[in-house]
């Protein structure tokens, strides 16, 4: 059997998956052929299997080198599951528990040890390193070891002198989801990596459907989003502590089960809040970005922002903790303007304490707050979500719809728009160009915000002029007129909506405007083509699943993904063989658990029967 034989066998025995995702089989093989390896893959793409597997594969101990405590716990808890021998060394082991971990280690009891990089040069560590074969040396979250990576993390600096402790070098391997390109010439100029396979995947993720809903009162649309998604587990971020602190109290005031995290509260308040969301126990938590990295948990069906974030990259990273487990998830993002201040508050004062030279912080400022803009952008546009967010990432989107986002999702008509465009930019100049696209579409659509009231905006005549069109068209229009340099948008801080060279044609009339726009309220959810899971049956298997893991003391997505619990409610299977089909059932839940989920499925065929 050659090495890539035996992956793929690995695959489905022990991981009970039948194909590899983008990119996995290509890094298993470069590190089975010796190669070492530069990967970035957005979060969710299954980074761990790529090293999981050659760990298999190889003879000799695998070491990862990973910064947090809770995912070595969970990594090495779902490893376990799968019958691979595995072993975390970190600070949350007594000294006992580490010179025992350790004294296994020595006796060759590990495939696969995660450890903190800070542990990596203390004599015990290394003096078991130098005797061990050392296989591979694998840097999950490498991207905390660069400055310019916002996780930053001194002890990551100790892994390249660490492989230098080493009698032989192995292979070594390094993961992140970050994708600048100064991130990843720093990882591998720090880990010093030998002319690595580098690879990008695709940052697309086509399970997850993006969303914003703008403008309105936020907590009345977070409520009517927890409406439409009862019964699911999810994440709803927010930009402050007082923040969390307020919409936790509002969601546990109306009996719904959630937790609150942040940064403020102590360490183990906050272990509570994570254990209990992770586990199920309570399905939503109200947290700040303070939460998330190294959150391994596949179930989340949706993340929702209630503050939009600095910047496209945070939005990404966070929103893609939804859906890890490949099933469908649900991105949403609730904007007001007031978001934008905010964040430019906290950019202009985020350099306040900062060593850097004077005109070194205004690039830092200018650069954040050139992000901001993209995301507002991201936040206000009306084009497809998902092509925004990937050509930020200097990706294209085929076609450039994605047809699972909010906008693509409303159903777009050519018309005739001439008299519109003509209103739009009289409304421009009635305002004297003191007025940003927001506050023109409010305008012309006769909204009644305060704001608009208190400027007495609502005395204008144009106020109010097309109403019928609605604020979102209103807006979609202005989009198309600016690019038709019809209209102009200021450079600066709060951009201005101004004529443009165009606006005096639209204004006579003389050529016809054509716009596709929108005929309908976005549908709250798209059809879905997957074959539907048994309802029915998969609460059953829900419980039995919940009942194990309480039994065993672990999260439950351990036992079983969502997505493999769906699949076996798809499929339905009777027999041992046919679980083993099941997406996620490898040789070792088989044996664990198989037995039984196949009584369950029995039972439950039986009544139906
Ligand atoms: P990452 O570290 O890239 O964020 P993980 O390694 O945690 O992602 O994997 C995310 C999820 O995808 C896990 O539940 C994992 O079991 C699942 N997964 C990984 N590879 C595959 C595959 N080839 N087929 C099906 N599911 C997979
Ligand atoms: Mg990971």
């Amino acid at each position: 059997m050659t090495a890539m034989q035996a992956a793929h066998r690995a695959l489905s025995e022990v991981f009970g998956y039948d194909s590899f995702r983008p990119g996995q089989e290509s890094i298993v093989s470069a590190i089975l052929s010796g190669r070492d390896v530069m990967a970035v893959m957005p979060t969710g793409a299954g980074k761990s299997l790529c090293y999981q597997i050659p760990a298999l594969v190889l003879g000799g101990v695998t070491i990862v080198v990973s910064p947090l405590i809770s995912l070595m716990r969970d990594q090495v808890a779902s490893l376990i599951q799968s019958g691979v021998r595995a072993a975390y060394l970190n600070s949350s082991l007594t000294p006992r528990q580490f010179s025992l971990a350790l004294e296994n280690a020595r006796e060759g009891v590990y495939r696969i040890i995660y450890v903190a990089p800070e542990r990596l040069l203390t004599p015990g560590f290394l003096s078991f390193a130098r005797e061990a074969e050392i296989a591979q040396v694998v840097v999950d979250e490498a991207h905390c070891v660069s400055q310019w990576g916002q996780d930053f993390r001194p002890g990551y600096l100790e892994i390249e002198p660490f492989l230098r402790e080493l009698p032989v070098r192995p292979r070594v391997s390094a993961f992140t989801a970050t994708a600048t390109e100064a991130v990843r010439r720093d990882i591998m100029r720090l880990l010093k990596l030998a002319h690595p396979y580098e690879i990008t995947t695709g940052f697309d993720r086509p399970n997850l459907y993006f969303e914003v809903r703008r403008g309105g009162d936020k907590d009345m649309a977070l409520l009517r989003f927890l409406a439409e998604h009862r019964d699911q587990s999810g994440i709803i971020y927010c930009g402050t502590r007082k923040g969390v602190e307020t919409v936790a109290g509002m969601l546990a005031g109306r009996g719904m089960d959630v937790v609150a995290y942040h940064a403020g509260m102590g360490e183990a308040e906050r272990g509570h809040a994570q254990e209990d969301f992770v586990s199920d126990r309570a399905p939503l938590i109200v947290a700040t970005n303070a939460f998330g990295m190294g959150i391994d948990k596949s179930n989340v069906s949706f993340v929702v922002h209630y503050n939009m974030p600095k910047d496209l990259e945070s939005y990404y990273q966070e929103a893609g903790r939804a859906g890890r487990d490949g099933e469908d998830a649900v991105c949403c993002l609730l904007y007001h303007p007031s978001d934008v201040h905010l964040n430019t508050f906290l950019i202009e004062h985020s350099m306040d304490a900062s060593p850097l030279d004077e005109d070194t912080q205004k690039i830092v400022i200018e650069r954040a707050k050139e992000r901001l803009r993209q995301m507002t952008y991201y936040a206000t546009s009306s084009g497809c979500l998902r092509a925004r967010i990937l050509s930020y990432f200097g990706e294209t989107l085929e076609g450039g719809r994605c047809g699972n986002c909010s906008a693509c999702q409303m159903e777009t008509q050519e018309r005739d728009v001439t008299r519109e465009a003509g209103m739009i930019v009289a409304g421009v100049m009635a305002l004297g160009g003191r007025y940003g696209k927001a506050a023109v579409a409010k305008v012309l659509a006769g909204s009644r915000d305060a704001r608009i009231r208190e400027k007495q905006l609502d005395k204008l005549s144009a106020f109010g002029s097309l109403r019928s069109e609605g604020e979102e068209n209103i807006r979609a229009m202005i989009d198309e007129l600016i690019i038709d340099e019809v209209l102009e948008i200021t450079d600066g801080q709060y951009p201005l909506l101004r004529p443009g060279p165009r606006a005096r044609e639209v204004l006579r009339g003389d050529e016809p405007v054509r716009m596709s726009l929108h005929v309908r309220e976005p549908a709250q959810k798209r059809v879905k083509m997957k074959p539907v899971a048994d309802k029915g049956l998969l609460s059953r298997l829900v419980a039995l699943r919940r009942r194990i893991a309480e039994e065993q003391h672990v999260p439950p997505f351990i036992i079983f993904t969502n997505a493999t619990l769906s699949d076996m409610a798809v499929k339905r299977p009777r027999t041992r063989a046919q679980m083993l089909r099941v997406a996620g059932v490898g040789e070792n839940k088989m044996e664990r658990y198989g037995d039984a989920f196949l009584r369950v499925v029995g039972e439950y065929l039986d009544e139906q029967a």
